[in-house]
């Protein structure tokens, strides 16, 4: 008789968290979607929203979004685009992070500037810390 024993399939049940950077085209903006990339790297539970897509009304992208149990907006500045995207398929954010206001960072055209992202992605973990 075999003495192997059924070890039950761990089911996860960790949150599925939408991040919808605004991908603005200054560095606040690209700083949301670098984070989004590192976040994806880091964690397994974290799902990229296109932010350009809930607007536009492309149906798999809004579903994507529905998909998620927590939004959180990365908006670069106070024009807020990913917060207003996100309302535009009908989802509130969860969590609103405005980068120029929550850390004090000027808005400009130096893309690769990383001048704010350290803070930024250390504010976003600790949501996501905090949510699992
Ligand atoms: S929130 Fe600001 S930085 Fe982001 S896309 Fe809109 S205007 Fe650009």
């Amino acid at each position: 008789m075999s003495e192997a024993q059924t070890v039950p399939c761990e089911v996860s049940k960790k949150k599925v968290i939408g991040l919808l950077p605004c991908s603005g085209a200054c560095n606040v903006g690209m700083m949301t979607t670098r984070c989004v990339i590192d976040m994806i790297d880091t964690y397994d539970n974290i799902n990229f929203v296109c932010a350009l897509g809930l607007p536009l009304g492309i149906p798999n992208i809004i579903n994507n979004a529905k998909k998620s149990e927590y939004h959180i907006a990365l908006n670069g500045c106070e024009v807020e685009c990913a917060t207003k995207a996100l309302k535009s398929a009908n989802i509130e954010a969860d969590t609103v992070i405005v980068v120029t206001k929550d850390f004090e960072i000027k808005k400009n055209k130096q893309f690769r500037s990383l001048e704010g992202q350290k803070e930024l992605e250390d504010r976003v973990e600790q949501i996501i810390n905090q949510i699992l």
